[in-house]
């Protein structure tokens, strides 16, 4: 166990670093956190920031003697460069980055454990993606093997003749088919060392233009029937990655079962309801888990918990959000709003 009062390192400097640096510093633990952009929006709430690229060797591994553990908040961390941490602690591990960064990996593993997805093929080149269209057809959506996020990097493709028009990035990508859903919902988990593992409610989910809008718990009738399965699954495949932490998969709830979208190997958007919706958030879960850690109770604080994103730069009044007192508001410090930017979220309780 690594006791309150240790250091804990967080590779990635967003909102994601910035909750679980409040996590953390909550149990007592000092937060140091490694991004390559100045402007980090988690070094403002801990207590030590290097500012390095990813692949600055000597400032990794100054970084890592300077913590007893480290996490990741981006899962876009390069892999190879990681070998600069020398012994010090990786949660989750290097291997659950390398499969869960590329959308190809990521699939072929989770069907090897059983799981069903939408139907793709890897595309490298445009004689590759004339021939997923006569095999998968229209529509689908032509995404980026990684670095992929928010919808960024994804080409929705109604007809063949539209590929046309597209120009293929120097990517690896992948084509995937039109799932026909009924909805959308995660499976967020936190797996401790010794592999004791717990889950949250399933949250349903509401995209718009590729971006998550919406979580609510608990979740329709029609993905309610279908969390057993998807968790079994989840189960799977943080059990053969050895898994450490705070885990997402996305799910498709369709007439044929669960359709596995992706993975994150770290906490998630549609997770952000846990801080006031359950008994223990996912950020301090995660922070137990990697801290080895009991972890905390996943169930529901309140009857229904509602957590919407406040993307881009409309204007909203905050004041009238915070003077209801079921709104709880979270801003995560961001000093330029770009359209589909997530600057914070709100979660609404209802006892
Ligand atoms: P992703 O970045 O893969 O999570 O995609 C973002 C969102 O786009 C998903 O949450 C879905 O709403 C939609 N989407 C992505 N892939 C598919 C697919 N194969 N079928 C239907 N909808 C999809």
């Amino acid at each position: 166990m690594i006791p309150p009062g240790e250091t804990i390192g967080i590779l990635g400097g967003g909102q994601l670093g910035r909750m679980l640096a409040k996590a953390a510093a909550q149990l007592g633990y000092r937060v140091h956190v490694y991004a390559p952009e100045a402007d980090s929006v988690a070094a403002e709430v801990c207590a030590q920031f290097t500012c390095a690229h990813w692949d600055d060797a000597k400032a990794l591994s100054a970084f890592a003697a300077d913590c007893a553990v480290v996490t990741y908040e981006f899962e876009n961390v390069p892999i190879g460069p990681l070998k600069a941490l020398g012994k010090t602690l990786l949660h989750p591990n290097a291997r659950a980055l390398e499969v869960a960064q590329d959308r190809l990996n990521e699939k072929e593993f989770v069907e090897a454990l059983g799981g069903r997805t939408a139907p793709y093929m890897a595309i490298d080149t445009r004689e590759d993606l004339d021939a997923a269209l006569v095999r998968l057809g229209s529509p689908g959506i032509l995404k980026t093997r990684r670095e992929g996020y928010d919808g960024k990097g994804q080409w929705r493709i109604a007809f063949d003749h539209e590929a046309d028009g597209i120009a293929l990035p120097d990517q690896a990508l992948i084509y995937e088919g039109l799932v026909t859903f009924d909805a959308e919902f995660s499976v967020i988990l936190a797996r401790g060392e010794d592999g004791t593992t717990v889950f949250w409610d399933s949250a349903e989910n509401v995209h718009d233009g590729g971006i998550l809008a919406r979580s609510t718990v608990p979740a329709a009738a029609a993905v309610r029937e279908q969390v057993g399965e998807a968790r079994a699954l989840a189960q799977k495949v943080v059990d053969a990655l050895d898994y450490v932490g705070v885990a997402a998969f996305e799910f498709f709830a369709t007439d044929a079962g669960p359709i596995f979208n992706e993975m994150a190997p770290r906490v998630h958007n549609s997770g952000h309801w846990t801080i006031e919706g359950a008994v223990t958030s996912q950020f301090e879960n995660h922070i137990r888990a990697i801290c080895g850690l009991p972890l905390g109770d996943t169930r529901l604080a309140a009857a229904k918990v509602e957590m919407r994103n406040v993307i881009g730069d409309a204007a909203e009044d905050w004041a009238a959000v915070l003077a209801d007192p079921a709104n709880h508001l979270h801003l995560y410090g961001k000093a330029a709003a770009r359209p589909g930017r997530k600057m914070g979220h709100v979660t609404r309780l209802t006892f």
